[in-house]
């Protein structure tokens, strides 16, 4: 199959190029690299299936693809705060020209959508049929809104035009290649922890949040993908519960490091719990995380040890 990935460059992105290329499929990766890097995709550019497109989502663009996965949109509230109009844009009008694309060439799209589409929730843990708790004007709403306009472009162009859409709702997924200055919670207290300094806590640290594995995930992705006539939204995430502190704790201790703790304010609109029911990902697709916490991070800090020895080396 000749497959277009959005955000191809990225964190997740570059790891969906790598696990489909290796399916055999054809991969073309498109990126702007805002928050891309070359240097996770570098190692796919000699294979004759892959094809790098530097390009910008909120413009139109036309290709023969079969399938669309479209990821293009920076995750990290750092990367999407930095230019929040540019955030709106690159979730609205890239939905848009990739629909517009997937209606003119049949193609099937999957939109990655996110856990933040629930906003701050009344309802826990969150199932698909939540509608959310949203602000829609402060300074995360650019993300939260932007993609859940886009799960709103998914389901009229399919009423509409009989496009064949996937919604997959991530909840935060952590993994190599996460960049260091991303702001996110894992790659933090990971590069803080390496370096010997103390663990930046927003708040008590009490709010929780459910980390998936990006292994874990992009088997959900893909089986989502693959699934006939399923155009209702999916939870994507790990049930798995910490509190922020249980989460710095555990990096702590992979890391071999007692560095304490910084408290810094709790950022606007910070959610204080979350948790996907992953009901309906089990039942039609079949799907589980099998990648506990604890060994996901064991990974993940093995990843960030040798970056940082290499950066030194080099
Ligand atoms: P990331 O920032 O590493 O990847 C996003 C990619 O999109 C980058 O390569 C970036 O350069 C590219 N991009 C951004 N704007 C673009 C534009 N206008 N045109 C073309 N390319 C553009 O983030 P990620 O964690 O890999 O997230 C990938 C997708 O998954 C995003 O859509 C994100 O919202 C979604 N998601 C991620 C998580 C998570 O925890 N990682 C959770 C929920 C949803
Ligand atoms: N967080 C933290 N310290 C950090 C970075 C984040 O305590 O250095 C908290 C943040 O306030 C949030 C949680 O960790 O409650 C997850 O943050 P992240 O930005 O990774 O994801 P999101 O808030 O989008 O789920």
């Amino acid at each position: 199959m000749r497959i277009l990935i959005t955000g191809g460059a990225g964190f997740i992105g570059s790891h969906l190029c790598e696990r489909l290329l290796g399916e055999g499929n054809e991969v073309l990766c498109l990126d702007n690299f805002f928050t891309g890097r070359r240097e996770n995709i570098i190692h796919l550019l000699d294979n004759p299936r892959f094809e790098l497109l530097r390009h910008d989502v909120t413009e139109p663009i036309l290709l023969e693809v079969d399938q669309i996965y479209n990821l293009a949109c920076p995750a990290s509230p750092v990367h999407y705060q930095y230019n929040p109009v540019k955030t709106v844009k690159t979730s609205v009008m890239g939905a848009i020209n990739m629909l517009g694309l997937a209606k003119r060439v049949r193609a099937r799209i999957l939109q990655a959508s996110t856990s933040e589409v629930y906003g701050d929730p009344l309802v826990h843990p969150q199932q698909e049929e939540y509608w959310g708790n949203v602000n829609p004007i402060g300074l995360r709403s650019c993300y939260d809104e932007g993609k859940r306009l886009a799960e709103t472009l998914m389901a009229d162009y399919h009423r509409q035009n009989n496009v064949d859409i996937r919604i997959a709702r991530i909840f935060n997924t952590y993994g190599p290649r996460m960049l260091e200055d991303d702001g996110r919670v894992v790659s933090n207290f990971i590069v803080q922890a390496l370096r010997g300094e103390a663990l930046t806590l927003y708040g008590e640290g009490q709010q929780t949040r459910s980390f998936c594995y990006v292994e874990d995930l992009l088997e959900g992705l893909i089986r989502l993908m693959n699934t006939d006539d399923q155009h209702q939204p999916v939870n994507l995430g790990n049930p798995g519960e910490f509190t922020i502190k249980q989460l710095a704790e555990e990096v702590m201790k992979i890391v071999g490091a007692d560095t304490g703790f910084k408290y810094l304010p709790l950022p606007e609109d910070d959610p204080r719990q979350r948790k996907p029911d992953i009901t309906r990902a089990q039942q039609i697709l079949g799907w589980n995380p099998t990648i506990p916490l604890h060994e996901g991070l064991v990974k993940t800090v093995e990843f960030f040890r040798n970056r940082q020895q290499n950066a030194l080396a080099s």
